[in-house]
């Protein structure tokens, strides 16, 4: 069987989980999170320039 790692911590995932390949929702947001932070933004402009003035 393949290990995996969560790449946000790297904890092993011993099980499947429903947040795969994140070993649970709260690294999954942080993945989001770097997301928002690099790539996406730039994507994130011609897409909807609404959210940000908060
Ligand atoms: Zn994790």
């Amino acid at each position: 069987m393949k290990r995996v790692r969560c790449p946000i911590c790297r904890k092993e995932l011993t099980k499947r989980v429903k947040s795969f390949p994140f070993c649970s929702a709260r690294c999954k947001l942080v993945d989001a999170g770097n997301w928002f932070e690099g790539t996406y933004r730039i994507e994130a402009e011609r897409i909807e320039p609404t959210w940000g003035d908060n």
